[in-house]
């Protein structure tokens, strides 16, 4: 008999394994399992009683908060699809995402809300959970003991950064996946507490949820991220493992001075985005345990991670793919030979079913015997160590050569009055495209064109030296804080510009 695979629901199994053991703690209060799965027990049964039901999709537009915490796992108990929202959304985007994702109802604080828009004329079922959550009333109803693994738990918005954002169909499966893939390359220790002040409505914060009750492990939640405050924590050894962005980690070691961390502290667990190779020295030289990955939404949290074992000889590396997770190149419709650039293609339990209501982009992307089309470009050494280069569509292509913006802009932020750059392609009608350098000074600098003309020039090919610079004082970036290069090149082929 064909029997649906199932997992027990893993909030209601870790409470009932070691109901004792300490679940979160945030400020100076503390849940155990056993509270946790209470105070998420009266939280889904006043979101029942507001009249969400099994099968409704919810979106949960919330900072990070244990409140925020017990609704995530309510959502599950419940049986809802959860779509978690980006709360540095602009309002058009933010409207796009609760329209697009078919929600029947919103949970949000009205701070959140932005004023002008009638979300309630939008979405009649907006629960405010500041002023209501507290005060509902509490209604029983049927728990889900078990997820199947098919099944959407979430669904996630891309940052946009290369174009419209797109709603990733996360399942219950792909949750378990990641958690178990991240497991089998970091293992488990009897003291282990994650420190997350990344967002949990991002894949990175929400997957730390979820590793939490699977590995019977504490979240430590921050409701920000405050880099004095956190190394404090870290040096006094109160958390092992911590997720982090680059700006994040960068702003620790430049904090933490002549201090060391606590030796419990094992892992930094970079991802999001590229590392500068000089924070990666930086933080080898003082022995901090990072952990470089790549990953994407679809991916629900890293797919190829680096183990600080590898990190000296493999400076600038991704790592290597999770072990339930497969990773090749694809260049002219074949696997490229080691060190030859193409596409990243990956497979895994842990990517995305599709994206909702894209077909076209679902039918492009996504291979009948399960590998899925990353629109990231790299390439794989020898050893099988993946290098991420760029993303595909920011590729410039100028007299037939290529050039990675990745790699000029990289140059760039060597200088050190450079605070954040972008290098972008500009239509061309003798080279097809050019590039040109957009950059931001640090404060109390003053930076010449010259300057970095020069050094671009000491350090790279002539045709991916920028033929013009342009000096700005923000770039354009997603909610997700990326830089948007596409929108930076309509800007100027738009004559936006300054
Ligand atoms: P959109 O898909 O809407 O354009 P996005 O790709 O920025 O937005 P995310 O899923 O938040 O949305 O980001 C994943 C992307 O981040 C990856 O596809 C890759 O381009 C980039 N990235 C992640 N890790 C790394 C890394 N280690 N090195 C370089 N780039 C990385
Ligand atoms: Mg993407």
């Amino acid at each position: 008999m064909l029997v649906e695979e199932t997992l027990p629901n893993w909030l209601l199994k870790r409470a009932y394994l070691t109901p004792d053991r300490i679940a979160l703690i945030f400020n100076n209060k503390k849940w155990t399992f056993k509270q946790l799965k209470e105070d998420v027990i009266s939280t889904a049964k006043k979101l029942h009683f507001a009249g969400v039901q099994k099968g409704d999709r919810v979106a949960v537009l919330l900072k990070n908060h244990p409140n925020t915490v017990m609704i995530i796992h309510a959502l599950q108990l419940l049986g809802c699809e959860a779509v978690l929202l980006n709360i540095r959304l602009q309002e058009k985007e933010l409207l796009f995402q609760i329209t697009d994702s078919e929600v029947k109802f919103l949970i949000t604080e009205e701070e959140l809300l932005p004023n002008k828009i009638n979300f309630h004329s939008h979405l009649p079922n907006a629960i405010l959970i500041n002023e209501q959550i507290q005060d509902l009333k509490e209604k029983e109803f049927e728990y889900v003991t078990e997820f199947r693994k098919n099944a959407v738990c979430t669904i996630m918005y891309t940052s946009g950064t290369t174009g419209f954002p797109k709603g990733v169909l996360q399942t219950y499966g792909n949750h378990w996946s990641s958690a178990i893939g991240n497991i089998l390359n970091l293992g488990l220790q009897e003291n282990d507490a994650w420190l997350t002040a990344v967002p949990l409505f991002h894949i990175s914060g929400y997957s730390i949820l979820i590793r939490s009750v699977l590995y019977g492990i504490p979240v430590i939640l921050y409701d920000k991220f405050d880099e004095k405050r956190i190394n404090q924590d870290l040096i006094a050894g109160k958390a092992t493992i911590v997720s982090v962005v680059t700006a994040m980690l960068q702003r620790l070691i430049d904090n933490l001075g002549e201090r060391e961390y606590h030796p419990a502290l094992r892992c930094f667990l970079l991802g999001g985005g590229p590392a500068p190779v000089t924070l990666l020295k930086a933080c080898k030289s003082k022995g901090i345990p990072v952990f470089q990955s790549y990953g994407m939404t679809e991916t629900s949290s890293q797919i190829v991670t680096l183990s600080p074992e590898d990190s000296l000889e493999k400076i600038g590396s991704a790592g290597k793919p999770l072990f339930l997770s497969e990773v090749k190149i694809i260049t002219d419709n074949k696997i490229a030979k080691p060190m030859e650039i193409g596409e990243i293609v990956v497979k895994g339990p842990n990517v995305t079913i599709g994206y909702y209501k894209r077909e076209e982009t679902n039918e492009k992307s996504f291979t009948r015997d399960g590998w899925f089309y990353t629109g990231d470009v790299g390439y794989m050494d020898e050893e099988g160590f993946l290098f991420v280069i760029d993303r595909r569509s920011d590729l410039i292509i100028s007299g037939g050569e290529n050039i990675y913006p990745a790699e000029v802009e990289n140059v760039i932020q060597t200088h050190p009055g450079i605070l954040e750059a972008a290098v972008v392609g500009i239509t061309d009608e003798k080279w097809g495209q050019i590039p040109y350098g957009i950059f931001v000074e640090k404060d109390g600098w003053h930076v010449e064109e010259q300057e970095l003309q020069k050094l671009c020039e000491e350090q790279l090919a002539k045709f991916k030296v920028p033929k013009k610079w342009l000096k700005t004082t923000n770039l354009p970036k997603t909610a997700s804080n990326k830089i948007m290069r596409r929108r930076l090149r309509e800007m100027i082929e738009n004559n936006e510009w300054g």
